[in-house]
């Protein structure tokens, strides 16, 4: 069976993954398997740098194919922010909570509330050889949470055609959101490589 290892630190997110991933052939490792994955720093100016240089970095450091996730929330009337930023919209260190806060403050006045999550995932190998594969979930931004299901931002963010926010719509997220369509191109490649 081939072997990936997950890059993230971020249990939600791994969980996700986690769940996309078990319709396909591969064994999936996380930090659990390993006594201490490295941090690596996010220092790239795009969504699609920041997922290259985590898969890289720890493919080489474990010396296993290896996938890591980059997402961000992109605000159309925001000019795409926070996008590379989201993580940290409202401070460096800041919670997801903190970061509610300050889209919906900043979204305060503003009528046109269209956005989109973007996922890019790559699958890298140790001899820096890569794919990556984007995901992208369009919706609006809601003027209060709704729904108690998923993580970080999805209690504000309303799928398109759904009028549902993805904390609402729960297990349906696994095959709708940004981050299953990314991991859906990357199975049909796997795919193809057999
Ligand atoms: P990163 O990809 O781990 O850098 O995450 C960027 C930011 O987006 C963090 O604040 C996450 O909580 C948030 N985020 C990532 N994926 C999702 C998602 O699927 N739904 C809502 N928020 C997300």
């Amino acid at each position: 069976m081939r072997k990936v290892l997950i890059a993230s630190k971020n249990q939600h997110k791994i969980d996700e993954i986690k769940i996309i991933l078990k319709s396909s052939d591969l064994e999936v490792l996380t930090l659990n398997d390993f006594e201490k994955m490295p941090d690596v720093e996010e220092t790239s100016a795009t969504i699609e740098g920041n997922s290259l240089k985590k898969a890289l970095e720890i493919s080489k450091w474990s010396g296993i194919e290896t996938i890591a996730d980059d997402t961000g929330l992109e605000i159309s009337s925001l000019n795409g922010a926070p996008g590379v930023h989201t993580a940290r919209f409202a401070g460096v260190g800041c919670s997801s909570e903190e970061n509610i806060l300050k889209t919906l403050k900043v979204m305060e006045r503003i009528l046109n509330r269209e956005a989109k999550f973007k996922t890019v995932i790559t699958l890298a190998k140790p001899t820096g050889e890569f794919k990556q594969f984007t995901g992208i979930l369009e919706g609006s931004i809601a003027t209060k949470p709704c729904g108690k299901k998923g993580f970080g931002y999805d209690p504000i963010f309303i799928v398109k055609n759904f009028n549902k926010t993805l904390a609402e719509i729960g297990e349906e997220k696994h095959k709708i959101s940004h981050r299953a369509l990314a991991l859906k191109k990357l199975m049909f490649e796997i795919k193809k490589s057999y």
